[in-house]
């Protein structure tokens, strides 16, 4: 499969059946015993990004690039701690989804600003360039080149989070609690950390935070690297 063909399954699937998975997950309502782990997990491994960031002290001088921002989970508390966050998702649905979320809390605001846009075709410079839990839809070859590209948009930082390889038997076992049903066409991929961090520092960046986020249907690990 192509570069192409990956990214319109990533895309159809964040605009139907994953939209209304994922949104639940990332949001409070009920939801099952499988999805309210994986929801705990992902709320962690949000919160130990905006705990990094507030422990610097300067986000409100941040201009931040949240590329495949999801709901807003992000976005949200980080533009309500003061920084300029410029959101972006490749599904329209998702991005719907976060203006509202954001439209409730900050009104008519243009902070965080909300765009459709495929990670590969952003631009501009941002001081941080963060990406969560967006890896695990590209495979191996597929990601070295998102990396690359999110790292030229990074004028001093990048933070991202990915399924590492590590975990690969107990995750595959799982594989069918993250994508169940119809659903099941997206796969999930795993990346080894060293393969990662090979990716940054080829592009001119040192690792100088990283956490690992485990319960038992959600693995991330986070790496903030700096240049
Ligand atoms: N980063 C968000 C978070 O942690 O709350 C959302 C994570 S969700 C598992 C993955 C998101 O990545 C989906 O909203 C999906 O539409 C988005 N995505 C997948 N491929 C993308 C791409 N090539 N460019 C931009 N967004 C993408």
């Amino acid at each position: 499969m192509n570069v192409a063909d990956d990214k319109t399954i990533v895309k159809d699937y964040f605009n139907s059946t994953g939209f209304d998975r994922w949104k639940r997950i990332y949001g409070d309502g009920e939801v099952n015993k499988v999805q309210l782990d994986i929801r705990n997990g992902h709320q962690q491994t949000v919160d130990k990004v905006i705990n990094w960031l507030q422990a610097d002290g300067n986000l409100a001088q941040l201009s931040i690039c949240d590329a495949g921002c999801g709901v807003g989970s992000l976005s949200i508390p980080l533009a309500e701690s003061g920084a300029k966050v410029y959101a972006s998702d490749i599904s329209e649905m998702m991005v719907g989804e976060a203006k509202e979320r954001a439209a409730s809390i900050f009104g008519n605001n243009d902070n965080p600003s909300f765009d459709v846009q495929d990670l590969a075709a952003l631009s501009g410079k941002y001081h941080t360039v963060i990406c969560l839990d967006v890896l695990i839809h590209y495979p191996v070859n597929e990601a070295s080149t998102m990396i690359s590209h999110l790292c030229s948009l990074a004028e001093s930082r990048i933070i991202l989070s990915f399924a590492p390889k590590t975990f690969a038997l107990s995750l595959l076992k799982k594989i069918g609690s993250f994508f169940p049903g119809a659903s099941k066409a997206t796969r999930a991929y795993l990346h080894r950390e060293a393969d990662v961090v090979k990716v940054l520092s080829a592009n001119g960046f040192t690792v100088k935070r990283s956490s690992m986020t485990k319960t038992r249907f959600y693995f991330s690990r986070l790496l903030e690297a700096t240049r």
